[in-house]
């Protein structure tokens, strides 16, 4: 590797540590929340669950939506410490709001990692009704690669109970040859081949080849990024069995399932406003109060 390259990595691994360290902080400031993105039904039209999204409010109080800190401290390899936290987070959520269905982002780095599986199966062993209502959506990485171990997760997780969807599919190292091992139950289509489908003639002939071979395997389809009316009607025109993206509902800090006004949490980024706190906060209470039938 040449100096500048190595320069480069260098300050690079240094501005991920820095993040690593701010976000760390922020965890045990407790200022580390979620928005809530609604997954919608194109049969029902009704909202299927809502994917969690993390954010951080800084020390000035701005909030930072995932997209900033989270590749970072995937790239550096420390993500446990927030897919521990947000398991956490989710399941109380879950706990607290018995109606709701949730969907959780993990890492796949985690997918290939014992302790959060065994956190989640003994936090949910005797909560079915809770695990029912829980979507862990496998954000996709190099570590992915590792197929037999990420098989053996994904039906961990099944048999306890939980939904599993298979994120960003279409770019990076997800394949069809990940759909042919891993028995997913869902498929969330990136974005980028849903953007402009309405227009892009040979962007719906990709994406009508890639929804043709997914539907061999069964799987329920998400179309992600869906931000105009013309393009969810493409997307459902082409058979998407679930819509998300800023036309169907932008993330939001407040709880809408429990019918508050909301606030889109994308304008929230420029935002110093507090979120507006759950008015039966318990984040700070121990877990096995908020799940009593829990093995102890
Ligand atoms: P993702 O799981 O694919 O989440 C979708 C991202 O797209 C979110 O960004 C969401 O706010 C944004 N989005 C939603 N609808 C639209 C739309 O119509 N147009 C556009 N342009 N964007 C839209 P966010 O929240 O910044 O998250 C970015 C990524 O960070 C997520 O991508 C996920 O990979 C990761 N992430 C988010 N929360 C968590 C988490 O709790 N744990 C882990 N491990 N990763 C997370
Ligand atoms: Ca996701
Ligand atoms: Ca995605």
């Amino acid at each position: 590797m040449d100096n500048y390259e190595e320069q480069r990595r260098k300050g690079g691994e240094t501005r991920n540590a820095a993040i690593c360290t701010t976000v760390q902080a922020a965890l045990s400031q407790n200022r580390l929340f979620f928005a809530f993105q609604p997954v919608v039904c194109v049969a029902t039209g009704k909202t299927d669950y809502f994917e969690c999204l993390l954010r951080m409010r800084d020390v000035r109080g701005n909030i930072i939506a995932g997209a900033e800190f989270i590749a970072p401290i995937e790239r550096l390899g420390r993500i446990g410490f927030i897919d521990d936290y947000v398991l956490e987070l989710t399941v109380r959520e879950l706990a607290r709001h018995p109606r709701v269905r949730l969907g959780l982002n993990i890492s796949g780095l985690t997918a290939c990692a014992g302790p959060w599986l065994q956190s989640l199966v003994s936090l949910l062993r005797h909560r079915p009704d809770v695990a029912r209502r829980l979507v862990v959506e496998i954000t996709e990485t190099a570590a992915l690669s590792d197929l037999e171990e990420a098989a053996r997760f994904v039906d961990t997780l099944r048999r306890a109970g939980c939904r599993v969807a298979l994120d960003d599919f279409g770019v990076g190292h997800t394949s069809l040859r990940h759909l042919e091992t891993l028995p997913v139950d869902t498929v969330k289509v990136d974005g980028s081949f849903v953007r402009n489908l309405a227009e892009d003639g040979d962007r719906r002939i990709y994406l009508r080849d890639l929804l043709g071979s997914i539907s061999g395997f069964g799987c329920n389809t998400v179309a992600e990024g869906v931000e105009n009316a013309a393009d969810e009607a493409a997307a459902r025109a082409e058979g998407f069995s679930y819509l998300q993206g800023y036309h169907l509902g932008a993330p939001t800090i407040e709880r809408i399932w429990l019918g508050q006004n909301s606030t889109s949490a994308a304008e929230l980024h420029w935002s110093t406003d507090e979120a507006t706190p759950d008015p039966d906060d318990k984040r700070r209470a121990p877990i096995h109060t908020l799940l009593p039938a829990a093995d102890h």
